[in-house]
């Protein structure tokens, strides 16, 4: 969509005249308004509204509206009072004093039609790039991502309670569309069953008792799906979410021998990106990271952090709790090209990092990626009469390494690792090891030759240079900059309510993610033009009085 400039409605004078008098002081909607106007056109959401009718508010107001109910954390129906109460919300929306305002479930409604039409990053890009035309933002200036989990809006179940559940959630939808049909049918135990939530202390304890009551859920859940899937039931249960979710569930944890269902071992379950664990958020996902565990999904932040500039966020991705930081680094950049926003420098957590974006990023998209290199891991590094990687000369013509005796290597096989990436597989001749006056500051095998594993030339030596330029106080200091995007996403836990996600699904999580960063962006703005300066990141008195500390005294 074109960021063409747009007529701005003007603001009634009699709402005009009350706001001043009512805030003499100033007030942030206020302020807002008459530095960037609406933000929004009515003509710029045109593709929403052509094909599902008319909203009964102007869409320019209803996207302000949903940014602002972020902003002060309301609910649609606390966010609908406002619009009809506020003498500021009327200000910043060019409202008449008597609007009735709309009835909260317009907001619901756009929001769909928003996601329906992919426009939820533009909602985002539309005020970034009024904030570029202000000046406030550096062109290839310096910017840094994180990322912070997010939890989805539901019960966490564990395994037990995620089938019994499946199963629960598929009887209550039928019995919502077909109740006659179920009623036909079902056997009155399932009342007791399945009437009311599946949930850890009813369920039986102990091993072989969990595993048969797992079989009779499994069992009553091949029979509803057998039902459903007979001649007699309405074809169109087979359509219905919660009853392709059951099916799902039941091929994941359950296998028939012999026509005898079993529950699946844990090690043979599908990995947790393929799975999903409740009904009631298909989508949402396991997570793990350091020492966090959590069921939803991940956001990634990334903003401008140029000291003497205002700090904006300007790209926001969500995925699923499962996926990596590292598979989110090269759409970051992609992103931030297609918005004509990328930084020179990219600050970024050693998640986001491997060598080949540390050489692509600069190639193809002149950005310089700072973030450390995951330290070599093996014994030989911790031990300093070891032989590490580093006293071994490599000669990438003839494809011959040599040992800290002299010795070449025997054998140099190309191949990939375990992700897919490749590498260089090189071995020592066993003789040479096995007579070797060293061999236990090299390899603790008894029986087979040292050897090691290499990435390809470029990357090799890339990672050796950044090991050496990580512990020095230079790239220490130049890397520090990266820590403020943790009081970033603090900000957006604590003041925004970024840490669980209002909705169901990846799609509305991830407009919640963008509304919750354009209205920190609102904050920020209104904060840089009231003179706020920038919080300093924190660091505790007793750390400061380190006097090589890269952040320098508080
Ligand atoms: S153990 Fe083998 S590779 Fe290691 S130093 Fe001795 S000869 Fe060289």
């Amino acid at each position: 969509m074109s960021l063409h400039p747009h007529p701005i409605e003007p603001i009634p004078e009699a709402t005009a005249a009350f706001a001043r008098q009512a805030f003499p002081k100033g007030n942030r909607y206020i302020l807002l308004r008459d530095e960037l106007g609406t933000i929004y056109s009515d003509e710029e959401f045109t593709t929403l509204f052509s094909v599902c009718g008319q909203s009964a508010i102007s869409p320019w107001r209803l996207a302000l509206i949903c940014v602002m109910q972020f902003l002060e954390d309301l609910t649609d129906r606390q966010a609908a009072d406002a619009v009809r109460s506020r003498i500021d919300w009327k200000y910043l929306l060019s409202l008449d004093l008597g609007d009735p305002g709309f009835d909260f479930s317009v907001l619901s409604e756009f929001r769909s039609r928003v996601i329906a039409g992919h426009l939820e990053q533009w909602l985002l890009e539309r005020l970034l790039e009024q904030c570029k035309q202000k000046g406030w933002i550096k062109e290839r200036g310096k910017q840094r991502t994180d990322s912070t989990h997010v939890l989805a809006a539901i019960r966490t179940l564990n395994r037990l309670e995620s089938i019994g559940e499946a199963l629960r959630a598929a009887l209550n939808a039928i019995a919502t569309v077909e109740p006659e049909w179920l009623k036909s049918w079902v056997p009155s135990v399932w009342f007791e069953r399945y009437g009311r939530p599946v949930e850890e202390y009813r369920l039986p304890k102990g091993k072989e008792a969990r595993q048969s009551y797992a079989e009779m859920i499994g069992d009553d859940g091949m029979e509803l799906l057998a039902q459903i899937w007979s001649e007699a039931a309405p074809h169109y249960l087979r359509e219905i979410p919660t009853v392709d979710h059951l099916r799902q569930t039941w091929i994941h944890q359950f296998w028939v021998d012999n026509g005898r269902l079993h529950l699946r071992e844990a090690k043979d379950l599908p990995p947790v990106g393929k799975r999903s664990d409740s009904p009631y958020d298909p989508e949402a996902r396991y997570g793990n990271k350091r020492s966090q565990s959590w069921t939803g999904y991940k956001v990634h932040l990334s903003e401008t952090c140029d000291e003497d500039a205002m700090h904006l966020v300007t790209n926001v991705i969500t995925s699923t709790a499962n996926v990596p930081d590292i598979a989110q680094t090269e759409p970051t950049h992609q992103a931030l090209k297609a918005k004509q926003l990328l930084p020179g420098v990219h600050l970024v957590d050693a998640g986001y990092v491997d060598t080949r974006l540390l050489l692509d990023s600069p190639k193809k998209y002149g950005i310089e990626l700072i973030g450390p290199t995951r330290p070599n891991g093996s014994w030989q590094t911790k031990e300093p009469e070891a032989y590490d990687l580093s006293q071994f000369r490599i000669n990438w013509n003839t494809k011959k390494v040599t040992c800290p005796q002299g010795k070449k290597s025997k054998s140099w096989t190309p191949t990939q690792d375990a992700w897919g990436n490749p590498i260089i597989y090189v071995k020592f001749s066993r003789t040479h090891c096995r007579l070797c006056p060293t061999r236990t500051r090299c390899t603790r095998c008894a029986t087979e030759a040292r050897s090691l594993t290499l990435r390809p030339k470029a990357e090799h030596q890339l990672l050796q240079k950044m090991r050496q330029q990580e512990p020095t106080q230079q790239w220490l200091a130049k890397y520090s900059q990266r820590a403020g995007i943790e009081g970033t996403l603090s900000q957006g836990i604590h003041c925004f309510g970024l840490r669980r996600t209002r909705y169901i699904g990846l799609a509305k999580t991830h407009l919640q993610h963008v509304l919750t960063s354009i209205a920190m962006n609102i904050t920020r703005i209104v904060s840089w033009l009231l003179g706020i300066p920038h919080t300093r990141t924190r660091i505790s008195r007793f750390a400061a009085l380190a006097s090589d500390s890269p952040l320098g005294p508080i």
